[in-house]
């Protein structure tokens, strides 16, 4: 492990706190009027809102009604929320179903759930093999909330072109294998595997997982050239009053030109497992339940490999 990788991960350890749950699937809140279009909520601000709406933005504040209601989470309008306009006065009149939410203890009042984003289809776990160095422990917290949350998870490997030794690689590699779920092999640098990411990505909406400096936004530069991780500026934008460029949002969804779009959150770089207890744990390890039946021991944590005669 490179000096200095170890106090690393303790400090990101630390920062971790996010909890995903489902729930909230069908509500729909107020009513529709005329004069309506809908749009894709890209960005939140305090009090509005930018409404992807064709291939414009529009910022919307928030029709009176929808901050009345309550929710029993912290936040009303999020990011990937479908909603319909009154174009006319850009406001945001109702908020259609979602389809999933990924929630975590709010900031200030940690015993409510704050919104992270909503209609994600997919986690795409993006780590790389060096700088930084490759973090299987992360890895599993984000393939254990993508199950806790029944998204599809799918693992971005990238930076392969600073592999050294490619024993070591698969060794670290084996045990995702095993499991049922994609796992896409890239280098930024040489493109290498960004024609399958591309695919990957199509048509669904992604929320980006992976500690920062494991190549997120060259790799997204790569599937689409023009597209801005950083920024969140999306398209030609109509109504910017009131909400600078930069806004305090969370999370940002960036829509790809060919279908889909990405949802960068500050929110699901670095997280723990509130709300799974440990003993739940073995069940999102797929490949360790099936032993752990076989365990004499009622609560083994399954974390010391012993003589399999006795557990
Ligand atoms: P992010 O914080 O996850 O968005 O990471 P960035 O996209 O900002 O990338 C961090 C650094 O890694 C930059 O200096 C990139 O040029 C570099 N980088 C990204 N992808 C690759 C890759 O596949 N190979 C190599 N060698 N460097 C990469």
């Amino acid at each position: 492990m490179p000096r200095g990788e170890k106090e690393r991960r303790r400090e990101v350890e630390k920062l971790t706190s996010l909890n995903l749950m489902q729930g909230n699937k069908h509500e729909i809140i107020s009513t529709p009027s005329s004069r309506e279009g809908q749009g894709l909520v890209t960005e939140v601000g305090s009090g509005n809102c930018k409404v992807s709406i064709g291939n414009e933005i529009l910022v919307c504040s928030l029709r009176g009604a929808l901050k009345a209601h309550e929710t029993g989470y912290t936040n009303i309008v999020v990011v990937g929320d479908e909603v319909l306009v009154n174009v006319e006065d850009a406001v945001v009149e109702t908020l259609l179903p979602r389809r999933s939410l990924l929630t975590r203890p709010d900031v200030f009042y940690t015993h409510l759930q704050q919104i992270v984003v909503a209609n994600v289809d997919q986690v795409l776990i993006v780590a790389s093999w060096q700088e930084p160095h490759f973090w299987p422990e992360l890895v599993d917290r984000y393939l254990i909330a993508a199950e806790v949350n029944q998204l599809q998870a799918v693992i971005c490997l990238n930076k392969i072109d600073l592999v050294e030794n490619e024993g070591d690689f698969q060794n670290a590699l084996q045990p995702y294998h095993s499991l049922d779920l994609p796992i896409i092999f890239t280098s930024a640098k040489t493109k290498k595997g960004i024609s399958e990411l591309q695919t990957q990505l199509h048509e669904r909406t992604t929320v980006l997982a992976g500690l920062s400096g494991v190549g997120k936004s060259t790799l997204l530069s790569a599937v689409q050239p023009d597209i801005n991780l950083r920024t969140g500026d999306v398209g030609s934008t109509r109504k910017y009053k009131g909400m600078g460029r930069h806004t305090t949002s969370q999370a940002t969804l960036l829509k790809l030109e060919k279908g889909g779009a990405v949802v960068d959150t500050p929110g699901i770089r670095e997280f723990g497992l509130a709300n799974v207890h440990q003993s739940e744990l073995i069940s999102y390890f797929s490949d360790m339940s099936a032993l752990a039946e076989a365990c004499r021991y009622s609560n083994c944590s399954h974390v010391v490999k012993t003589n399999p005669k006795y557990g």
